[in-house]
């Protein structure tokens, strides 16, 4: 997505060999006319899959997330991270592992909002090694609901995260892929 590929060259900043700061884009401002066009992307890439909700995690997967349902015409359910694992008959916990905090936290999704009869777009703003796709994925097994597939904004590719949900035989879209970070230099792929 060419529109996308010109704001990271410009705006993101390279942290370390495994880190982008997208801050003024996507982790701390966003863009609504950009984020509405990567909804309208993700949505014209999934919209014969029957999807009838877009999940994906707080904080900086919302926004995405909410273009896409928005356009999909179908309800967004975010998970929520909680400081501790307490056991709860009526929601959906994993543990994960935080990449950019380096702790672990737990999401959590309520019952209600994911049922069996449910298909399910899960959207997130950048994957790295792939924890925060898993848990979220166990959750979508755990609620019998069936996965159509995952959007990704910015896959990191020379990290290991999509690979690994591709592994699993799930459809993983992204909408920019980056090969590459040095210092001052992010490359992407085509
Ligand atoms: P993963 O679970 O795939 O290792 O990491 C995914 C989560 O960590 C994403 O939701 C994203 O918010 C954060 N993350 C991973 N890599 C980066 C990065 O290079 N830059 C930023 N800003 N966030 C990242």
């Amino acid at each position: 997505m060419d529109m996308l590929k010109q704001r990271i060259l410009q705006e993101g900043i390279v942290l370390s060999n495994e880190v982008l700061k997208l801050d003024a884009i996507l982790n701390h401002q966003v863009d609504p006319e950009l984020i509405m066009e990567m909804g309208k992307e993700f949505a014209k890439r999934f919209e014969n899959e029957g999807i009838t909700k877009v999940v994906t995690i707080e904080s900086s997967g919302i926004s995405v997330a909410f273009a896409t349902a928005y356009v999909l015409k179908v309800p967004l359910v975010f998970a929520r991270r909680k400081k501790t694992l307490t056991t709860d008959n009526d929601s959906y916990c994993e543990r994960v592992p935080s990449f950019t905090k380096g702790i672990v936290t737990d999401i959590m999704v309520s019952k209600q909002f994911l049922t069996p009869q449910d298909r399910v777009l899960i959207i997130d703003d950048i994957i790295a090694n792939g924890d925060a796709a898993r848990g979220i994925i166990r959750i979508i097994e755990r609620s019998g609901a069936e996965l159509a597939g995952f959007g990704i904004a910015v896959e990191k590719s020379f990290q290991q995260g999509a690979q690994t949900i591709r592994d699993l035989g799930i459809r993983v879209d992204s909408l920019v892929r980056i090969g590459r970070l040095q210092p001052g230099r992010i490359e992407l792929e085509e």
